[in-house]
Parts: C-alpha cells; structure tokens; sequence
C-alpha cells in the first residue's frame, strides 16, 4: 500500500519516534499577552509537562533504553533549562519548535527568518548542540519556511502531512527532508480541554485515544511506515495516560522489528539510504503552493 517503503535499519518493519512539543506556558502569552501572567489555573496545566510530565517520560524511556525527540519552543527552554537538561542528558534529541510559539505562516519574510534564527540560537545555548531539526508551531509552516530551515542549517522539518513515510520538499536552496505525521497522531483532539485557550474537546479514555494511535501503528508496522506521534507533556504525561502509555511502548517492543529512533537520527538513515541508492523518496517540487512576491515589509 506504501508505493516507495523506507528499508529500516536491521530489518525492522516501522520506525517509531514519539515526539513531545514541550510548549508549557508559551501558547497562553501568545494567546494572551496582556493577561497570561494572572490566568494561573491554566499556567499551572501547561506547567504540570516540564514540572511533572518530563521527569516521567524521561523515566518510562530511560527503563525501556530509548531515545526519542522532544521539540521546545526556546522561550520554554528559558523558562525551564533544567528540563531541557534533563533530555539532554539522557540522549534525547531537542529540537526547535518557535521562539515563544508563534505561527510562521502569520509573520513577515523578516519576522520569519529572526524568530527562527533567534530560536536556534537560544536552543542550542542551552542544550548544547545545534537543533538538527524543527517542527512548526501548530502546524503552521509558512510558504517560505523550507527554504529558511536550510538556510539556517536544520536539517529535517516535522510540520507536515503530506505522505506516510519520510519525502523531500525541493526549494530554490536545496532539498529539505520532511518526517510527516498528521493530525489523528496529535494529542489536542482526544485530550485538550481549556476554555483560556479556546479548545474544547469531548476528552477521550487513555485507551481510547490509543485505539487511534495503534490501528495507525499496526499499518505503519504492516506497510513499512513512520509512526510519529505529535504530543504534549501537559496532556499525554498526565497519570494516567502516561501509565497507559509506558505499557503500549512495551507492547510494541514485544511486537519486534519496530525502530525506536529519535528523529535527527531517522533523517541521518533516509539521507544515506537516498545516497548510496537503497531508496528513492517522494519529491514534492512545490511545498509552498503557487509563487508569490516577497512581502513588503
Ligand atoms: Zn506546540
């Protein structure tokens, strides 16, 4: 069903890559600037991720010896150096997620370009290596954000939908590559609820938002796909769907000839397999739709 599936290392059927947005409280200062310091209720859920859920997570993967990807908005890194320390130290990846989340595809060629550089810089300081990889905040890559990422050196983006395995976006700068997932892996509809943030969802049992995420993992296995989960320490790490979470890794450890890797490592694979000629990936030539003229300001 998969036309072009990637060959995993050691034979294994899927590569899996559990990825966290650390977002804390960055979604609320840019959704309220003004009044973000004085809705302390809401601060306090979106603190509980790198206060409560990272030390979990960071012990679930450190007992089942993984190594995954945490993407961290650099306001957050700031917030909380310790947090991102902690993953560091562990092996994990840290990769860029935004300065203080803000949405890429509602800024200005400059805006764009500062906050991403600044972002990086900020990352880097505190973790100390240079982000190999980003994601957008909400989604939200831009028309330009391709060819920026390779400007500033990042080597994979994570923003988009677009296939079931790993392809290239193809810019004016070279090729960039693209480690999709999708919506139905994303934590926000089974699990947010927040009237400050203005999403309200019907919140799902721990089992069955895992009902989605499995049936999507048994076709990645079956087919020789890439299983990314995009999810958040605030709600995946919360007691219980954590606990439901540490027994579904183990289960799919016991399946076998799956790929536990964390993303920056999952690029370094395609980019060989494409170099000595093991694989031919899927070139989207126009990621950023129809040209248009630079903005004005
Ligand atoms: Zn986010």
């Amino acid at each position: 069903m998969i036309g072009n599936p990637v060959p995993w290392p050691d034979g294994a059927r899927c590569a899996v890559s559990f990825t966290f947005d650390m977002d804390a409280e960055s979604i609320l200062q840019l959704a309220h600037p003004q009044r973000a310091h004085s809705m302390v209720s809401s601060a306090s859920m979106l603190r509980y991720g790198p206060d409560v859920a990272v030390p979990r997570i960071l012990e679930s993967y450190r007992h089942y010896g993984i190594r995954q990807t945490f993407f961290v908005p650099a306001w957050c890194a700031e917030r909380y150096p310790y947090a991102v320390e902690a993953m560091v130290r562990d092996g994990h990846e840290v990769s860029a997620h935004g300065y203080v989340h803000e949405h890429p595809n509602e800024l200005s060629d400059a805006e764009e370009r500062h906050w991403l550089r600044h972002s990086l810089a900020v990352l880097e300081a505190i973790s100390g290596e240079p982000p190999a990889g980003w994601r957008a905040p909400l989604y939200n890559f831009s028309h330009r954000s391709a060819e920026l990422l390779l400007e500033a050196g990042v080597r994979y983006d994570a923003s988009l939908m677009g296939d079931d395995v790993p392809y290239l976006l193809q810019t004016a700068r070279g090729r960039l590559i693209e480690l999709p997932s999708h919506w139905a892996m994303d934590d926000w509809p089974p699990f947010m609820h927040s009237i400050d943030l203005n999403f309200q969802m019907p919140i799902q049992s721990p089992a069955g938002a895992w009902q989605i995420w499995w049936d999507e993992f048994e076709a990645m296995w079956e087919f020789g796909g890439l299983w990314v989960p995009v999810w958040h320490p605030f709600l995946s790490g919360r007691l219980a769907r954590w606990r439901m979470s540490h027994a579904m890794i183990g289960r799919m450890l016991e399946r076998g000839r799956v790929w536990f890797a964390p993303m920056r490592d999952i690029a370094t694979h395609v980019e060989r397999c494409i170099a000595d000629g093991r694989w031919s990936p899927r070139v989207e030539t126009n990621p950023g739709g129809p040209k248009r003229q630079p903005d004005a300001t």
